[in-house]
């Protein structure tokens, strides 16, 4: 996850600010005139976020920056600028190694070098309870394998700074097109990992608070109990206590309802920029056998990653993998395409057909 830190300064320098200096939670950065005036700021600009005296307000500054941002996600093609060729590797040994085949063997026929389409997909999100905390999340998709690149932060800052932007490389929009709900469904798993931690935190202030508030009322009913009790003689002060007891639990009901709110959680993400390159791997033609079934597919080695990139589950777009196969046409899936049906426990492929025989999922 790029921290907002990271999201600043990548959202500053596209604007052509001179970042100066960058560390944990930390930069100062020199901004163009207008810029400074669009961001209300300083020309010589200096934020630093987190917890201690003096840090910068991360909302305010979310609203200043998200001023910045395109009001459509732009789609950026870049090229490397020294295009280098894919090392040799033992193609028998990476597969042995990253494909996590669980139900079929394979053949590699070839391997050679190639240039994949890679697509870089950057979701803002925004999850926001008692704080906000928002960042940008990437899912990084190769188009010409149909892979899912498993750590698409890490790709992206490898081969970052060698990039030059590419007006000629025309984007192919269907593709586009095809490939963003893939992209959307991969980010949701990042983002719900990110919001369980906030939640986790979140439920302890939510489970402090509420007993402040809890051992608060208890003692002023307790308090109101003893005095029914000294008054018991006096029906009308009783009536009143007893009124006011009433008045105290609603009280405490609402105070309560107000802490679940305040510390509920919402998240949004939007589409940010996508940027395509084109990069280097290494491509290992291979035959995929299932019982009697069998395929011939191209499956990409990743030199930044130094790894096999798993294809994506065509049953429901996440990693599939580990890998199985499916009987019939040898489909990719992931383990919960691969399942058995829970009604008769007989195996059905989901990308073959969404329901089993037997009507059962
Ligand atoms: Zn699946
Ligand atoms: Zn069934
Ligand atoms: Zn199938």
């Amino acid at each position: 996850m790029i921290g907002i830190i990271e999201w600043a300064r990548d959202l500053l320098v596209s604007r052509g600010a001179l970042v100066e200096a960058e560390e944990a939670g930390a930069l100062s950065a020199l901004l163009p005139a207008e810029l400074a005036e669009e961001l209300e700021s300083r020309e010589w600009l200096s934020l630093r976020f987190g917890p201690g005296a003096g840090s910068d307000d991360e909302n305010e500054w979310l609203d200043r920056l998200s001023r910045l941002l395109p009001p459509d996600a732009r789609v950026v093609s870049a090229r490397t600028r020294r295009p280098d060729l894919a090392p040799q590797i033992d193609a028998i040994d990476a597969l042995d190694r990253g494909l996590a085949l669980q139900n079929g063997i394979y053949r590699v026929l070839e391997d050679y070098h190639q240039t994949a389409r890679y697509y870089f997909f950057g979701f803002n999100y925004t999850i926001e309870s008692d704080e906000t905390s928002f960042g940008v999340v990437t899912v990084c998709l190769n188009a010409s394998a149909r892979t899912l690149v498993l750590q698409p932060e890490f790709a992206l800052k490898a081969v970052k700074d060698d990039l030059e932007e590419d007006p000629q490389l025309t984007i192919p929009r269907d593709e586009l097109g095809q490939l963003f709900p893939i992209a959307l469904r991969g980010v949701q798993p990042e983002i719900r990992r990110l919001a369980a931690g906030i939640e986790q935190s979140a439920n302890r202030r939510l489970a402090r608070d509420s007993e402040r508030i809890d051992s608060y009322y208890k003692d002023l009913l307790s308090q109101i109990g003893k005095r029914i009790s000294r008054r018991a003689a006096d029906v009308e002060a009783v009536e009143k206590e007893r009124s006011r007891a009433n008045a105290t639990q609603l009280d405490r009901s609402a105070k309560l309802e107000d802490l679940l709110r305040k510390y509920s959680l919402k998240t949004r993400i939007q589409p940010g920029d996508v940027l395509v390159v084109p990069l280097p791997v290494r491509e290992i033609s291979t035959r995929l056998i299932r019982k009697k079934a069998e395929r011939v597919t191209k499956l990409h080695w990743n030199p930044t990653l130094g790894t096999i990139e798993s294809p994506w589950c065509e049953g429901c777009s996440t990693p599939a993998h580990p890998l199985f196969l499916c009987d019939d046409r040898v489909h990719f899936l992931c383990k919960s395409c691969a399942a058995l049906c829970q009604c008769c426990g007989k195996h059905f492929c989901r990308a073959c057909r969404p329901r089993c025989k037997c009507g059962g999922s």
